[in-house]
């Protein structure tokens, strides 16, 4: 956790930006709920908890320059909600997801996969590709057991 919030820092100072203490307390709320994929609101009410004088406007401030920064990716699972998912480190591409229609979860899928389609895309469109964001929708493996069992209690 410390070492990287110190990446971090080192992020910010070298765009010139400095860790404030409000900018730390959302990015600990980031790296505490890292696979939790939250919403600014979110964000805000858990920076809350710890920090009552940070206002949500900082807080939403704050995650602007971070996804300006390509700290964290801003996402989209289409339900109008934008949220903030802490970009892994060394990452050459955005993680994959996995959104249940049923329960809502969402799970990652951190490798990369895409490798060919990637090369037919820059192929047949002659599209230099810098990154991709993928979302798969159905239902995940928790629901999928919940059915069965469900079925063989009938
Ligand atoms: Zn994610
Ligand atoms: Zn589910």
């Amino acid at each position: 956790m410390e070492t990287r919030i110190e990446r971090i820092k080192k992020q910010l100072h070298s765009s010139s930006y400095k860790l404030t203490p409000q900018r730390e307390a959302t990015v600990r709320v980031l790296l505490e709920h890292e696979e939790d994929h939250l919403s600014a609101e979110d964000v805000y009410l858990l920076v809350k908890e710890k920090s009552p004088e940070i206002g949500l406007a900082t807080v939403y401030r704050t995650l602007e320059l971070l996804t300006e920064l390509k700290i964290v990716d801003k996402i989209n699972f289409g339900d109008g909600v934008s949220r903030y998912d802490l970009r892994q480190e060394g990452a050459a591409h955005f993680h994959h997801h996995l959104v249940c229609i049923e329960c809502g979860a969402v799970d990652e899928i951190q490798e990369d996969l895409l490798e060919e389609v990637e090369a037919v895309v820059e192929r047949r469109w002659n599209f230099k590709i810098k990154d991709h964001r993928l979302t798969f929708h159905g239902i995940c493996y928790r629901c999928q057991d919940k059915e069965k069992d469900e079925e063989t209690s009938e």
